[in-house]
């Protein structure tokens, strides 16, 4: 069974840190959509262009959209043996055509990796979140800044805030999480797939938990 491995949390958890430890380990590709929709804008395609209203306002991307997108980057020869899930699914219509997706390979999800933090402290680190503009790395001013102000340590690339990174679309953007992706949390544990992981802890503490859980999942029957 390959390793399709859903990376569950609010905004500003510590997922994207997180996502990167674990590709390096693991070798599957990152599958992040937000970052996907980023990169169409910068090239300025049609998707792009139809996302950023949507993101610059914080809401969601059309379900139809964003699953076509997805579809195409699990198609791609180097998600055959898995893909770490960044971002997706986040409504219940892409759950759903993850699994239908997955099944078509004979695959299903691993693992679902739900970072949690509280409200008032995710809010906090999303002000102090800044993002490579180039490389999209991401850098905390407290807890993780650049060695230089305003440079990315990795690509020399401007570190700037994420225009959907200001406070009244962060307040957004973790709304939407609540309403319309934590329901997710319940259709993934039904089907007992979720592990908790406690985002208020360093970030080689949350890493470490995350590889026991999947070391957990991997010994475990697959769910389909
Ligand atoms: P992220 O980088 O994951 O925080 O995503 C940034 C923005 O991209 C979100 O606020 C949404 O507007 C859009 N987006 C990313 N992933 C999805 C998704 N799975 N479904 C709909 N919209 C998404």
């Amino acid at each position: 069974m390959a390793d399709f491995i859903v990376l569950f949390g609010p905004p500003g958890v510590g997922k994207g840190t997180q996502a990167e430890l674990l590709v390096r380990r693991f070798k599957l590709p990152h599958v992040a959509t937000g970052d996907l929709f980023r990169d169409h804008i910068k090239r300025h395609t049609p998707l792009g262009r139809l996302a950023k209203g949507y993101m610059d306002r914080g809401e969601l991307v059309p379900d139809a959209v964003t699953i076509g997108m997805l579809r195409e980057r699990i198609e791609q020869p180097d998600a055959a043996n898995g893909a770490l899930l960044d971002g997706f699914p986040r409504s219940a219509a892409q759950a759903d055509a993850l699994a239908q997706l997955l099944a078509e390979k004979g695959e299903a999800v691993r693992v679902v990796l739900l970072i949690s933090v509280p409200t008032d402290a995710l809010l906090e680190r999303l002000a102090n979140r800044r993002t490579c503009s180039r490389c999209g790395a991401v850098y905390n001013l407290v807890t993780n800044p650049p060695q230089q102000d305003g440079t990315c340590d990795r690509c020399g690339g401007p570190v700037v805030q994420r225009a959907d990174d200001q406070p009244e679309v962060q307040k957004k953007r973790i709304d939407v999480y609540l309403q319309q992706t934590m329901p997710l949390v319940d259709y993934y544990r039904e089907r007992r797939l979720v592990e908790e992981i406690d985002g208020q802890q360093t970030i080689p503490e949350v890493h470490h938990q995350i590889l026991e859980a999947i070391g957990r999942s991997r010994a475990r029957p697959a769910q389909r």
